[in-house]
């Protein structure tokens, strides 16, 4: 059978979506329902939901010589895979997996009694740690989709997913996963599988397992997609997409059903935290369209990230809020912005490894925002070297994003006057010219977000956003 590329599909499942015997069925049936339509699906899973921090957990323990601890925690991994799979699979599957099961977990436990013995935890021996999650996540999931007459086949990812030796957070490279995908997964989909792997993980050139960073589960998705060329990803998770904004500050928040890579990009910066952008790019750079979609409302359409957004009415697609920030105002006492000044001021924040979020500045004075934490006041001093420093904490960032500001003149004004009532301090439009930004006290945040959404998606562009869940105006009363 050859396939066409435009009906493989790859779908991802999150650790909520394999977190239990029941979430695992609904993954099957959603699966089934792709089948049913005459598409082939890929599967990638994570680790059932908190597996990946409890592995990491387990193997701090084992590093610092606490056996008992590591090994406690690995028994009651064992215990809540063998027990997930015994719900979820008939007796005969049962007793092949429970096997297979116990053979990886006996491969953990040894290996967490050797960190301990040595006391010393590698980035290396870290990432074969946590590849455990999703090597016992999908090969569960395969055995379900088998036993569901999905012809579900495990596939180990660290056979395709080649990476370079960063542990912790590996690079994947792209052209051997082609190969590798082509090689050992196209197959399968040929003669009518459904192949199943793990997210996350990988392997070197040397076959050292190695992984891609967390939530990289999204990462492997779209490098199969990509490697595949297939017709589309499906990210399901257990939201119904991006919104316009957050549901629990503007319960009337409506799902945007479509979104740019950009936007989706910006708005994961500032706090949206649906998927981590950075990681489809190898599905967007090939024009792959991505879903966001939520296994728990399957019905639900969810949200399409595509490289170029359409067109919409709406200037923006989505008002995100990020708060616990703090503002300093550095103005320049001695060295009046000099040559080397700015630098000398982004180094101190580079020697605490602090990230900044936004700036402004003017003649004669920077002002940042970055995340509160608690070596901020070490940062002042250091800064109050060459510079007055004041810090403000207990501040939140609006951002709000849209392909459709660029160009517009007026939109600043508009956003001004809907919180004409709040006390702005810092204003910034990106350099990406699709966000603009402000930061605020926190306290104002709920009533700035529901000004700005009332003001800006009072009357929504149908063909952007889903407003079939809005209540009709006849029927309020
Ligand atoms: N299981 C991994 C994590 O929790 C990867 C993922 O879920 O995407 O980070
Ligand atoms: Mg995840």
């Amino acid at each position: 059978m050859s396939v066409a590329r435009e009906q493989l599909v790859v779908m991802k499942f999150g650790g909520t979506s394999v977190e239990d015997a029941t979430a695992m069925e609904r993954t099957a049936a959603i699966v089934a329902g792709r089948r049913k339509k005459g598409l082939e699906a890929i599967v990638v899973v994570s680790a059932m939901a908190k597996v990946t921090d409890q592995l990491l957990a387990a193997a701090a323990a084992a590093g610092r010589g606490d056996k008992a601890g590591a090994l406690a925690i690995s028994s009651r991994l064992r215990h809540r895979h063998i027990d997930t799979a015994c719900e979820l699979l008939d007796e005969q599957r049962f007793a092949a997996l429970q096997v297979a099961v116990h053979q990886e977990l006996d491969a953990l436990d040894d290996l967490l009694r050797g960190i301990a013995a040595v006391g010393e935890l590698t980035p290396r021996t870290g990432d074969l740690v946590v590849s455990f999650g999703e090597r016992l996540s999908s090969r569960m999931v395969a055995a379900a989709f088998d036993q569901r007459g999905l012809d579900g086949t495990h596939v180990d990812a660290r056979t395709c997913i080649i990476t370079d030796s960063n542990y912790g957070k590996a690079a994947p490279l792209e052209a051997p996963i082609e190969a590798k995908l082509t090689e050992l997964v196209l197959p399968l989909i040929k003669a009518g599988k459904t192949p199943v792997m793990g997210g996350f993980i990988g392997s070197n050139a040397e076959g050292i397992t190695t992984t891609l960073g967390r939530g990289g589960s999204d990462y492997t998705a779209a490098l199969v997609g990509g490697g595949l060329h297939a017709g589309a990803i499906e990210i399901w998770t257990d939201v119904n997409g991006i919104m316009t904004t957050d549901p629990r500050i503007v319960p009337e928040a409506l799902r945007v059903k479509t979104i740019s890579f950009e936007e989706a990009a910006e708005l994961a910066y500032f706090g949206a935290k649906v998927l981590h952008p950075a990681t489809i790019l190898p599905a967007v750079q090939k024009s792959i369209p991505v879903w966001v979609l939520n296994s728990r409302n399957a019905e639900n359409e969810g949200t399409k990230i595509t490289a170029v957004a359409p067109p919409c009415k709406s200037p923006f697609k989505s008002i995100a809020a990020k708060k616990k920030l703090t503002i300093i105002d550095i103005v320049a006492s001695r060295m009046l912005m000099t040559h080397g000044y700015l630098k000398a001021v982004f180094d101190v924040f580079d020697r605490f490894k602090c990230a900044i979020d936004m700036v402004s500045t003017s003649e004669v004075s920077i002002s940042l925002s970055v995340d509160s934490n608690e070596r901020l006041p070490e940062i002042c001093e250091e800064l109050s070297k060459i510079a007055d420093v004041k810090m403000e904490g207990s501040k939140a960032l609006i951002c709000m994003v849209g392909e459709d500001i660029r160009g517009h003149n007026g939109i600043a004004g508009r956003v001004f006057s809907a919180v004409s009532h709040v006390n702005l301090r810092m204003i910034s439009q990106g350099a990406s010219e699709i966000n603009m930004s402000f930061m605020i006290d926190e306290e104002d945040v709920e009533e700035a977000v529901r000004s700005l959404h009332k003001h800006f998606f009072a009357d929504p562009d149908e063909a952007i956003f889903d407003v079939s869940v809005r209540v009709p105006v006849e029927s309020k009363a």
